[in-house]
């Protein structure tokens, strides 16, 4: 590293604005890993650090090789495999997940910070579950209905429905007793999609956008409690769950993205014994998993025309962009005060928030990572 980028204080103007000579340097280091460590000072806020802070693998013991880890994440890999690979422990391969799912959701930010969108949107909720199957959730989704651009997904706590015997009707009522969980909580996180949404229409030039939907009853309750200026801006469309799942159904996006996350990620494939036990890790994994698919993954795999596209760009990001900030993906740190506009959902991920029902042991996280 020629320079510092900026002051890693988040309080001081050079967070945010470094200019001219901000920083001396401030002698060095040595440490195992990286050999001699250059360390500098803030000039105004008389901070002292090193370059290391910048770097992903900052309060690290051991190199990991992130693009291993993110290779696999994307194909289906569990954590044990994971660890089997890179000969490092579990909760090594979590914590390196934990900082790829970190920079994930800060390049999301930064790459979609000024979007204009110029198409409709599709909301769906995505069912899975952790830890049990008396612990389903829903995982609401937001997406372009012809880019096939992921903006946001937001996580909802369910409890078991559905035909039961009556010993599992009996265990059920006695873990509902204890999670304490309506359906009210679709409620909240698809209240969330819809900010996204009506955010996103008011960065575009359109008079109206319409949102694309099943016949979900929260979904409907949502939008009827939004003001009448709200209603106009975003035009509620009902599709039925019956209609094919076909690229002509409205709701294809969000069906595609269902399909692609049940084959590529070890979490959501039915019927195996890799299902996640963390909700924290589970939306973390689904974070870089949202990435690879925005930014990475080609929009088309049989069209020429799209030879070069990806669903980023066909939400009208630019393909510049997104190769500048993927050029640092494994290497520059990102910073949470750096990312101010980032979404609330994924500011919830991010700083750990999410709650894990049954779960005896709180979510630590390093206190660095809120700076
Ligand atoms: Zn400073």
């Amino acid at each position: 590293m020629k320079k510092p980028p900026f002051c890693p204080n988040s309080c001081c103007d050079n967070y945010h604005f470094p200019e001219g000579k901000w920083f001396v340097k401030s002698g060095t280091y040595q440490t195992k890993r990286l050999g001699q460590v250059q360390r500098y000072q803030c000039r105004d806020c008389g901070k002292r650090f090193s370059e290391e802070i910048f770097s992903l693998d900052y309060h690290t013991h051991k190199y990991v090789s992130y693009k291993t880890i993110f290779q696999h994440i994307i194909t289906s890999s569990g954590i044990r495999d994971l660890s089997r690979i890179l000969n490092v422990s579990c909760t090594t391969v979590t914590n390196r997940i934990a900082r790829l799912a970190r920079q994930a959701m800060a390049i999301s930010s930064q790459l979609t910070q000024d979007i204009r969108i110029t198409e409709d949107l599709v909301a769906d909720g995505f069912e899975s579950f952790v830890s049990s199957q008396y612990l389903p959730n829903n995982i609401n989704i937001l997406a372009g209905k012809d880019s096939q651009f992921w903006f946001l997904s937001d996580y909802s706590q369910l409890t078991r429905k559905g035909r039961m015997t009556p010993k599992q009707k009996e265990k059920n009522s006695e873990i509902k007793k204890i999670v304490n969980i309506g359906r009210i909580t679709v409620y909240k996180s698809f209240s969330d999609i819809i900010r996204k949404a009506l955010d996103l229409h008011d960065h575009s030039e359109w008079e109206a956008t319409s949102l694309y939907t099943d016949e979900h009853k929260q979904y409907q309750a949502v939008i009827n409690a939004l003001s009448f200026r709200e209603q106009a801006s975003l035009k509620h469309i009902c599709i039925s769950s019956k209609l094919a799942r076909t690229i002509t159904n409205p709701i294809f996006s969000v069906n595609y993205l269902d399909r692609e996350l049940r084959k590529d990620n070890s979490d959501h494939t039915r019927e195996t014994v890799q299902f996640a036990k963390n909700v924290n890790n589970l939306m973390d994994r689904l974070a870089i998993y949202r990435l690879y698919h925005n930014f990475i993954k080609p929009y088309r795999i049989n069209k020429k025309e799209y030879k070069d596209e990806t669903h980023g760009s066909m939400a009208g990001i630019s393909t510049q962009n997104i190769r500048k900030e993927l050029r640092t993906l494994f290497t520059r740190r990102r910073f949470l005060g750096q990312n101010l506009m980032m979404d609330n959902s994924d500011r919830k991920l991010w700083c750990r928030c999410l709650f894990t029902p049954l779960s005896f042991y709180a979510d630590l996280y390093p206190g660095y990572i809120l700076s």
